[in-house]
């Protein structure tokens, strides 16, 4: 193997360490499939020593004082900044995704998720309800839950670990994390970070392996950890709901999408195009939020399915270290292999191949996972390629001539996770906004977030929420206290 191939070990209890048996497996890059990385190889007994070294920091990490947490943490987000170049660098070579998202956008939100929470620990109230007719004070305790576990997925490796992480340790809890084994690089240099900023030993442990039978399936099975925050496929979701079953583990699940775009006649047409493209294309179309179900009603059908076609054919694909690149490879030749499935059936199921629907093999690119934007139109909604999450950069174009029926349409899904709607008529923004079930509802926008609000899914796309007091409710435990007033 070449020289440059990165090592990466687990890190518990503040050590960088490998397997107790030895056991690596490697990263590859999408760009050329080439080994980028050698990796620890973790399973039930890594994660019982990190599992170990978790509850005997949890004590000291949950008593200490929350400024002094918040320090501790801002030095942390402080190192993601400084690192930021190399971070976003290893990010885009080990998923793929193009470098000027991975510099502007995951590294500064990985550190803000840092200071957000930090912040956000250190001024939290709780309530109080004084009842002086009946002599009594209610008033609430939070408490750090405990043992965390974070599973995360590959999609934005560093932002949805941090996103689970971050707020963990603010609220006080020590955490065992697990990132998905195709995207283990960046989570690996957060360890050294986390090092680096003085976070006492076993607060953060990071066990490196796969999910069933490794070390996932070790963390949702584990008697000690307290709950289990996981970002991932819903039925991967449904494996670890069971799994955590015997031990009632506390869980908050971020699952798949298949969002409705709805853009109304009367919509701002060029914001439309451009915020759909967006919708679909961005970070290779592996977004748990794409809008990847394309509404458009009928007197605008025409028009707005040309420009959006002509703007897929735009979209610049290539090699994601360079600048000018809006699109690079998908994650793994396993993934696009199950993408082009996905276009294969969408054509036997009937619908209208517009652009697309090929790998790109030009030049270095056939070294890599590359396919070419695609748009399909003449999909209904009863096709499994509709239904269905792809997760990769194919667009459904369905038409609609009432605002009614671009609803149901919407709500006919087994998921709810995101959605938005492009129309200048604000009683229809209201209206689509409050009947379209799902977690997150975009009008006029689409993937801006406020860390307050709430995130996660209708259905199979979630379970709880995250984000401001919903992850200092997920990661605490409340204590009612009463005292008789005398
Ligand atoms: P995945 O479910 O295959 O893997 C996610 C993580 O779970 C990985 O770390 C994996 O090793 C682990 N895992 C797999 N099986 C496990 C098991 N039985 N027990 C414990 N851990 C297990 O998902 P993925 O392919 O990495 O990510 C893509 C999926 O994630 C898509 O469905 C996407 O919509 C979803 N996603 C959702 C959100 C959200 O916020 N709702 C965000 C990003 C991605």
């Amino acid at each position: 193997m070449a020289d440059d191939i990165r090592q990466v070990q687990h890190f518990i209890d503040g050590r960088f360490v490998d397997a107790a048996d030895g056991a690596t497996f490697t990263s590859v890059s999408p760009i050329d499939n080439q080994v980028i990385a050698t990796v620890a190889e973790g399973g039930a007994s890594e994660v019982d020593r990190a599992v170990a070294a978790a509850r005997a920091a949890f004590d000291d990490w949950s008593w200490m004082d929350p400024a002094e947490r918040r320090s501790i943490l801002y030095r942390i987000a402080d190192g993601i900044d400084a690192r930021q170049d190399e971070l976003a660098a290893w990010e885009t070579r080990d998923m793929g995704k193009p470098i000027t998202a991975a510099r502007t956008k995951d590294m500064p939100r990985s550190a803000t998720n840092f200071r957000f929470f930090a912040d956000w620990a250190e001024q939290v109230a709780t309530e109080t309800y004084a009842k002086p007719w009946d002599g009594v004070l209610s008033y609430t305790l939070r408490e750090p839950l405990g043992v965390v576990g974070s599973i995360s997925p590959w999609n934005f490796p560093l932002m949805l670990l941090t996103w689970k992480v971050a707020p963990a340790l603010a609220f006080g809890c020590t955490v065992v994390a697990k990132p998905a084994e195709q995207s283990p690089i960046t989570a690996g240099i957060l360890a050294e970070i986390c090092d680096e900023a003085g976070l006492p030993p076993g607060v953060f442990n990071l066990v490196h392996g796969f999910g069933p039978d490794s070390a996932g399936e070790a963390i949702t099975r584990h008697p000690a950890i307290d709950a289990v925050t996981f970002t991932g496929e819903s039925n991967t979701g449904r494996a670890i709901m069971e799994a955590a079953a015997p031990t009632m583990k506390r869980l908050s699940f971020e699952m798949g999408g298949r969002s409705a775009n709805i853009v109304c006649a009367d919509a701002d047409l060029d914001e439309a195009v451009a915020g759909a493209l967006r919708g679909i294309f961005v970070n290779q179309g592996e977004v748990c939020l794409a809008g990847s179900r394309l509404l458009v009603q009928r007197p605008v059908y025409d028009e707005f399915v040309a420009r959006f076609v002509e703007g897929a054919e735009a979209w610049q694909v290539g090699n994601p270290l360079e600048e000018s690149t809006q699109m690079g490879p998908l994650v793994s030749a396993e993934h696009l292999d199950k993408v082009l499935g996905y276009i294969d059936l969408a054509q036997e199921e009937g619908a209208k191949l517009l652009t697309g629907g090929h790998r790109i093999t030009d030049g270095d690119l056939a070294q890599g996972n590359y396919l070419a934007p695609t748009v399909f139109a003449e999909a209904t909604n009863e096709m499994r390629c509709v239904r269905e999450e792809i997760f990769g950069p194919v667009e459904m174009i369905l038409p609609f001539d009432e605002v009614d029926e671009a609803i149901a349409i919407a709500n006919d899904s087994p998921f709810g996770l995101a959605g938005m709607v492009w129309t200048e008529n604000l009683h229809t923004a209201h209206r689509v906004a409050r009947e379209v079930k799902t977690g997150t509802m975009w009008v006029n926008c689409f993937f801006v977030r406020d860390l307050r609000a709430p995130f996660g899914g209708y259905k199979s796309s979630g379970l709880g929420r995250e984000g401001g007091d919903h992850s200092y409710d997920f990661f605490t435990e409340a204590k009612a206290v009463v005292m008789k007033l005398k």
